[in-house]
């Protein structure tokens, strides 16, 4: 009898085939109230449907068991209160020297402790990496931080760098990597007090006694428009606020930051948060290598950066003039101007005069620019440093973390990105986002799914295949060639067209109609798009987004932050290293626009993860109020059903979850058989035999029968109770 799993949907089971048997089955599942907790992995729910695997899940976490297996998945919920001992250093030791973690209660680190073993297998060691999803707020950073910390602790390397006491061990190195990236790259949202505002891959590198000895971080697309603007209730990166109230008198002094100043990028610093601590930070960074004279640079920075913010221009009263500023913007622009190192004047000009080169003369036109464009061009001013000391930042820490490739023979990479958004308005960004989870659903899909029942296939073991839901198609619409929606954006970039978003939207629609998972809401009166991801339908706002694909920095900001007398800004932006992209910016073919370099960017960490083992964690936010001990279930419902998780759990449940090379298989079991070959003197082919037994668990079709038929034998032979001892 083949086995059969049926992987619909439930809302769609319930249309069409829940019948009266079905229903009782669910019930008489949930009727045993108190049983639910016991079920630690959601592939012995039966039968596997959201409502039994919610209730499951809710059971558990009333009872303070916030992890759970699911087949190849772990979903973790978030408790939102520190529990006690879960993450102990004793915790970690019992999973680390067990014989079997898998056997002890689900937990982060029995994923950690599993991982570790696989890149130590002697027999067929293989890279892995942990994959750490969810939305804002569910927990993906809290549990990267905590494999870290497992690792820095299971794998501590073996001796100080070079036996140099001075610098602090690789361990201590990386975990603080992370008071540093999230200072920078984190912030307080409407979501997430902490939320990390970029996407993030660190590989740990392990020597060939299994010890860290390296490590590397990647990061994705930070949301450098945060510097400039906050949503409201929502705040800046960390950093400012740390700055700003942590400061010592002299460096207020240095910095230009008096107490109780107001700044217009800072909102909300009234609000106290864990988060605000800036000697964490300083210690952090001086332990990487950045002692206090670069930190004070960086600082002083970006003071000057919250000054820029205030500067608001005026129109002018004659339009042929530059914008105007207030007495106070003037004080302003000279303290930016100070703190950046750039002359007063200069730094006005670039901010309120553009340069068009015009005619065949190529003559040079200087324009006042409306107030609108001043504003542009001072947040875009802020954005392009921010961003480049956040990239310098990263690579300051690779270097401190990074050991030659003769030094490490394996790595395990942990990836924490953005989980799928989205919101009322969508945009650009989200667009990223939500790509970059498709790519990570399709790599789960591709893995596990397929694999799963490819791997019956070839086995030669009956099973009926399902339908699971493969999003190429949605891949296609917003990545694929030769038409989708990158293209088509990087085309308008590219032919520099002027942005109109109705005429972009016919084009979309034109070129991409046959794709079902394109549509638009038609009752919008903004142009705009729809994309069916997996995880349900965004619609996507229009206006701008041309724009914010090209991310244009005007050559004038290039060229005062090139000239500047600040050494961190001369890092920054080197004058031969911009004036190669200014080239390349010139000549229209080779725009690099942010989709372009997110794809790329995302192609390689797709490449890394196909060569690893992957796992996954699925972190779930339990309720959107970030309250402890409180388990919404519709909120929940959806997160399950935005990571496909039943269906996995469908697919395990219904699977062979125990499974026994045929190698190991015959060496441990073989006995049975030969004793009842002695006995009964049984004429097995013997040929056939060895080959499928050579051949392990990659058996060929035509070697299954053979490997069957000695896996028949034995069994058999324990059926009818014959043994070695006989
Ligand atoms: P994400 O990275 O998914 O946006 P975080 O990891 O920042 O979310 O978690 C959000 C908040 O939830 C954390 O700041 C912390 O307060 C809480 N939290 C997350 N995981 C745990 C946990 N395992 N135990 C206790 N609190 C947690
Ligand atoms: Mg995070």
């Amino acid at each position: 009898m083949p086995k059969q799993v049926n992987c619909q949907k439930e809302d769609s089971v319930t249309q069409n085939d829940m019948n009266e048997s079905f229903e009782e089955e669910v019930r008489a599942f949930l009727s045993d109230e108190e049983q639910l907790h016991l079920f630690d992995d959601l592939t012995k729910v039966n039968p596997v449907t959201t409502t039994t695997v919610l209730k499951c899940l809710q059971a558990r976490y009333t009872v303070n068991l916030f992890y759970t297996n699911a087949g190849c998945s772990l979903v973790a919920l978030n408790p939102f209160q520190p529990i006690s001992c879960l993450y102990s250093p004793e915790l970690m030791r019992e999973y680390h020297v067990a014989v079997r973690p898998q056997d002890l209660k689900p937990h982060i680190f029995a994923v950690a402790e599993q991982t570790y073993r696989n890149v130590q297998s002697q027999i067929n060691p293989i890279n892995q990496s942990i994959i750490v999803s969810g939305e804002s707020g569910a927990g993906k950073t809290w549990t990267s931080r905590c494999l870290m910390k497992f690792y820095a602790s299971v794998a501590a390397s073996a001796t100080s760098p070079k036996g140099n006491e001075a610098v602090e061990r690789i361990e201590k190195r990386v975990l603080d990597s992370n008071p540093i990236m999230e200072a920078f790259g984190n912030a307080c949202t409407l979501r997430n007090n902490n939320s990390s505002r970029f996407g993030k891959y660190i590989q740990l590198h392990l020597d060939r006694f299994h010890h860290l000895s390296s490590a590397s971080i990647q990061t994705f697309l930070l949301e450098k428009t945060r510097v400039a603007y906050q949503a409201p209730n929502e705040r800046n990166f960390h950093i400012f606020y740390q700055i700003t109230k942590g400061a010592t008198a002299e460096e207020r002094l240095a910095w230009n930051l008096p107490e109780g100043a107001h700044y217009r990028w800072l909102p909300n610093s009234e609000r106290n948060l864990e988060e605000d601590c800036f000697e964490v930070t300083r210690d952090a960074m001086f332990h990487l290598g950045i002692d206090h004279s670069t930190q004070n640079n960086i600082f002083k920075v970006l003071s000057g950066l919250l000054h820029l913010g205030n500067i608001q221009f005026s129109n002018p009263v004659d339009e042929s003039q530059p914008c105007e500023l207030e007495d106070k913007a003037k004080d302003f622009v000279k303290t930016a101007g100070d703190l950046l190192k750039i002359p007063v004047e200069e730094l006005l000009q670039s901010l309120r005069i553009r340069t068009i080169t015009a005619g065949k003369q190529q003559q040079v036109v200087k324009k006042p620019c409306s107030r609108t464009e001043c504003d542009t061009r001072r947040d875009c001013l802020a954005k392009v440093i921010y961003a480049k000391l956040f990239d310098w930042l990263v690579l300051v820490i690779n270097e401190s973390i990074y050991a030659d490739t003769s030094l490490w023979t394996s790595f395990i990479g942990l990836l924490d990105v953005y989980g799928f958004e989205a919101f009322p308005e969508n945009n650009l960004e989200q667009l990223c986002i939500n790509y970059a989870n498709e790519k990570l659903q399709q790599h789960f899909v591709a893995h596990y799914l397929k694999a799963q029942q490819e791997e019956y296939a070839s086995e030669g073991l009956q099973w009926s295949f399902i339908n699971y839901q493969d999003n190429q198609s949605c891949l296609d619409l917003i990545e694929g060639n030769p038409l989708s929606i990158f293209s088509l954006l990087n085309e308008e970039c590219r032919l520099n067209r002027s942005s109109n978003p109705d005429l972009f939207q016919t084009r979309i629609e034109k070129a991409l109609s046959d794709n079902q998972c394109l549509s638009r809401d038609k009752f919008s009166k903004k142009p705009n798009f729809i994309i069916s991801h997996y995880a349900g339908k965004v619609c996507y706002q229009l206006a701008a987004m041309v724009e914010k694909n090209k991310d244009p920095i005007p050559p004038e900001l290039v060229h005062v932050l090139q000239n500047s007398k600040d050494t961190l800004l001369q890092k920054l932006f080197p004058i031969a290293e911009t004036n190669q992209n200014n080239t390349k910016t010139q000549n229209r073919a080779a725009v690099v626009t942010v989709v372009s370099k997110f794809k790329s960017s995302l192609e390689n960490l797709m490449q890394i993860l196909n060569s690893t083992e992957p796992h996954y964690i699925r972190c779930i936010k339990p309720n959107a109020d970030c309250q402890a001990m409180t388990f919404r279930k519709e909120e929940v419902l959806s997160q399950l059903q935005a990571c496909g998780i039943v269906e996995a759990i469908t697919i395990s449940a219904a699977g062979f979850p125990i499974r026994i090379s045929f190698q190991s298989f015959t060496d441990r079991y073989e006995i049975l058989r030969k004793s009842r070959r002695s006995s009964k003197n049984n004429a097995c082919d013997k040929s056939n035999y060895h080959t499928a037994k050579k051949k392990g668990e990659t058996a060929a079709v035509d070697d299954n029968k053979a490997s069957h038929s000695v896996i028949a034998e034995i069994l058999q032979n324990v059926v009818t109770g014959q043994s070695a001892a006989e």
